[in-house]
């Protein structure tokens, strides 16, 4: 398009500004919210609930549309596209993402109009017109991909095995990469299923690997911050049997940093792209078996007084109960997507469905915000028969209970903020749910909304339940959520296996080398 003469001092004070003011401060919300959004990047083994709301994403967002207009100030001419194409972007999103009500509508006509002026101003009317016209159907597209993208993290939740198919040829010595459409699936799905070796931290770990067609490789370690891409010459990539194995010498930050910027665009291949196998691959390597079965052996076998055989069947016990425990864990969100009531049109996450939850508060909260979480803690308990059992801080945070403390969310804008994570290796992991609420919004609708975020709840749609993301002075659970907790938190004779906390196994695992050591 033509650039146009345009005086950015008088398009922003006297076109923009009238509006866009008065919308952003109508859309900062003097209500604060718990809006949270569910942080897949690390798969199903860490969430994280980030409470902020999306009216507030949205003002930035056009905040820094307008602030960033300036920088073409100093310009003799400048084309609309350039000034237009992001708003209509965001415009494009607040269509899609925000809730349909009265406020969105008046809001996005007010919007409108102010597009409408811009146009007139740049003499590009033809062009706002037509773009305009297509923000619905952009709207409706994202709002698909959205939908799309819900469905394949329940997907790879409930089957990480149903994925399309890889196809080997001997002929060749290669393997194809399946066209998938790039609205089927994440980027993280698209890759073949691989061995990563790397040499040099002596990690062998399952992970996935792209090919692009012109010399560069992704790779990427499962459940892991360890993703890069790298030079197809500094990898080798074999095939083992029916495993694909990739060995490197190791991963670096520039690697790294090349994996966040290019993963999408380089990582999507539309065509079938041949991986060719290396010939000069190391052979074999003799795994050493440093399970648990041969330290047990060696404790069992060297029994040498019957306290230490004593000691040691019960950290047998100890290290099923957590281990069960910790494997519940993983299937136990299944148990909860399957078993979920539809009409709620709530989000159910993975979770330890559990009927005792231990808590501790921390320093930050006074004796008034301990007086709310103990009363909210009672009446979920009472209402649905689940235990809280208050540890002092720290503990129960080490155990992979639940920690409240009274200091801000890390997330501007937000009333209370839950974090729930796993991290770790193997069967052994630590797990741990951070709750913060500070002393401004301690009641008991934001500490019960973040503790069934903690307890594996997801956001409901329905202002009247206590899910629904922003602050509505409800403060109780309706039947159905009643209902729901009371049979798969505390009838389900399951949910007995999380009362052993989690991190128990490595506090057992830990126990166990150093007997077997000293032994
Ligand atoms: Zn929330």
């Amino acid at each position: 398009m033509q650039s146009k003469r345009c005086d950015i001092h008088y398009l922003v004070t006297r076109i923009i500004n009238p509006t866009l003011n008065w919308i952003i401060v109508t859309m900062r919300s003097s209500q604060h919210v718990l809006k949270g959004r569910i942080n897949t990047q690390y798969g199903p083994a860490n969430l994280r609930w980030r409470d902020t709301t999306i009216w507030d994403s949205f003002s930035i967002e056009l905040e820094v549309w307008r602030d960033d207009l300036w920088r073409y100030e100093k310009k003799e001419s400048v084309d609309p596209e350039l000034i237009l194409e992001p708003l209509f972007s965001i415009l494009s999103r607040m269509e899609a993402k925000l809730p349909d009500n009265e406020k969105k509508q008046r809001i996005l006509s007010e919007l409108y109009e102010m597009v409408l002026r811009i146009g007139r101003y740049l003499e590009a009317e033809e062009y706002v017109k037509k773009e305009l016209s297509e923000v619905k159907s952009r709207a409706a597209y994202i709002k698909e991909m959205d939908e799309n993208l819900k469905n394949t993290i329940r997907e790879s939740q409930r089957k990480l095995s149903r994925e399309a198919p890889i196809v080997y040829s001997s002929l060749n010595n290669s393997v194809s990469v399946p066209k998938i459409s790039s609205r089927q699936s994440s980027i993280e799905t698209r890759g073949i299923p691989a061995l990563i070796i790397i040499k040099n931290s002596r990690i062998r770990r399952k992970g996935r690997l792209w090919v692009s067609n012109d010399g560069w490789v992704g790779i990427a370690i499962d459940g892991s911050s360890l993703k890069g891409i790298v030079k197809r010459s500094k990898v080798r990539i074999c095939k083992d049997s029916n495993t694909i194995k990739v060995e490197i010498d190791k991963i670096t930050d520039k690697d790294m940093e090349r994996w966040n910027h290019y993963k999408n665009t380089y990582l999507a291949p539309e065509k079938l792209i041949p991986v060719n196998f290396d010939k000069n691959c190391s052979k074999k390597q003799k795994t050493k078996k440093k399970g648990i079965f041969p330290i047990i052996g060696k404790i069992l076998g060297g029994v040498t007084s019957i306290f230490v055989g004593i000691l040691a069947v019960l950290l047998l016990l100890l290290l099923l109960l957590s281990t069960i425990s910790y494997i519940w864990g993983f299937v136990s969100p299944i148990t909860l997507i399957l078993t979920a009531p539809n009409s709620q049109d709530m989000n159910w996450v993975m979770g330890n469905p559990s009927r005792v939850y231990f808590y501790d508060i921390d320093s930050s909260c006074y004796t008034a915000d301990k007086i709310v979480i103990d009363s909210s803690l009672n009446y979920l308990s009472k209402e649905t028969g689940v235990k809280f059992i208050e540890l002092p801080h720290p503990l129960a945070l080490l155990i992979g209970g639940i920690s409240y403390s009274c200091t801000p969310p890390k997330t501007e804008f937000a009333a209370g903020e839950a974090e729930s994570g796993y991290g770790g290796i193997s069967i052994f992991v630590i797990s741990w749910n951070k709750i913060r609420i500070p002393h401004n919004f301690m009641t008991q609708e934001v500490v019960l909304h973040e503790t069934l975020h903690a307890m594996s709840f997801g956001h409901s749609n329905d202002p009247s339940n206590i899910m629904y993301p922003t602050i509505t002075g409800v403060s109780t659970l309706n039947s159905q959520l009643k209902n729901y907790i009371h049979t798969w938190y505390v009838k389900n004779p399951l949910a007995y296996l999380t009362i052993v906390p989690r991190n128990l196994a490595l506090l057992v695992f830990i126990l166990f080398i150093l007997i077997s050591k000293a032994s």
